[in-house]
């Protein structure tokens, strides 16, 4: 670190001599500046007023100089103060310009980088599933129907023949809109607790003969537990024509789950009951994990429960009977099934939350 020397000779070559050894001192110390802090030190170093370089210069130089080159020294140390005082502005400003080249380089858009990259989603099981079986009544000849999650009583039960404090409205805990007590029951909204609505308001729309799936978003007031969520999809059917018997309920069924499962799955029908269908079916499949020998999924009966159906009701068709559906003319089967029990079949899935949480752990397995 550079101290400035008594001078014992004050010919003009010391004096260069001296001044020269200060000003290499002053540019290796600007040189190795590399930050603000750094300068602020420098100039406190070499400026300030006490005691700095500069100060030191004059006293020591200047001050002890004799009489007779006090003048020349006086020129000199003046001199040599300014140059030293530009220097070490101008090194300010070197600091501060490589400081900003530092800031637009950080700031510089690099086209070379690879981009935000944005994976691209799938299909969720449960749609993927609905859309499946949605393709394996298509491929029968089935078109599409969709409808109103906001339904009327009157499209969710009495048409399909539950009539008014019917007990077979309690089996569907309903979500019913709030503040509507003034009107008529039949008006009254809710959130539909089954997607058979739809069969009705197709009736009413299309002339027999019909074949017609109806995939959909449906609501009960249910707890949440493994297998029920309060709100899960159904696919629902519906065909009528005329000869429609249970023979082609059975075949339809039988082919659709061997389309959705396997060639080696079989199907049987048990006796049950829903309002809209007489006869009505539970409709079992053999277990699909053990092949019906019995395991733990099929709680080793060999067969699972899969979903309902039955022949429309005739009471049915009477709400649609002006639009062609002649209880004495035509007869039809309906059946409905609930995506997410095929889809945890299916997947080997054992909460139904999983669907509906949005883990993409869980998610990306289907990916
Ligand atoms: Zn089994």
């Amino acid at each position: 670190m550079y101290t400035v020397p008594k001078l014992e000779d004050y010919s003009p070559a010391a004096l260069d001599k001296a001044a020269a050894d200060l000003f290499a001192a002053l540019d290796f110390e600007t040189a190795a500046l590399t930050s603000e802090a750094d300068w602020k030190a420098l100039r406190d170093r070499w400026l300030a007023r006490k005691n700095g370089l500069l100060t030191q210069v004059n006293d020591i130089w200047l001050k002890a100089a004799p009489k007779e080159a006090k003048r020349d020294v006086g020129q000199r140390v003046n001199e040599l103060k300014r140059l030293a005082e530009a220097g070490i502005v101008a090194a300010h400003e070197k600091i501060h310009a490589s400081s900003a080249d530092a800031k637009r380089a950080a700031e510089r858009l690099d086209i070379t980088l690879p981009g935000v990259q944005r994976p691209i989603g799938v299909k969720h099981p449960v749609l993927r599933v609905q859309d499946e079986i949605v393709a394996v009544f298509k491929a029968m000849g089935y078109s599409v129907g969709e409808g109103p999650e906001v339904e009327t009583d009157y499209y969710n039960f009495e048409s399909l023949n539950f009539p008014p404090n019917h007990p077979a409205r309690d089996t569907q805990d309903t979500i019913f809109i709030a503040d509507q007590e003034r009107k008529p029951t039949r008006d009254c909204l809710l959130l539909r607790t089954h997607t058979s609505p739809v069969q009705i308001r197709t009736m009413e729309k299309l002339a027999p003969p019909v074949r017609i799936v109806i995939p959909g978003k449906v609501h009960r007031n249910d707890p949440l537990d493994a297998t029920h969520s309060p709100v899960f999809h159904q696919v629902e059917g519906l065909a009528v024509d005329t000869n429609i018997t249970f023979c082609d309920l059975k075949g339809t069924l039988d082919h659709a789950m061997k389309a959705l499962f396997g060639s080696s799955v079989k199907t049987r029908f048990y006796p049950s009951f829903f309002p809209f269908t007489e006869p009505s079916a539970d409709m079992q499949v053999s277990c699909i994990f053990c092949g019906g020998k019995g395991c733990r999924k099929c709680k080793f009966s060999g067969w699972i429960e899969l979903l309902g159906c039955g022949m429309v009701d005739p009471n049915v068709f009477e709400f649609v009977k002006h639009n062609g559906y002649d209880p004495g003319r035509v007869s039809g089967f309906a059946f409905g099934m609930g995506v997410e029990r095929i889809t945890m079949l299916k997947y080997e899935v054992e909460e139904i939350q999983l669907f509906y949480e949005g883990d993409v752990r869980f998610l990306e397995q289907f990916a």
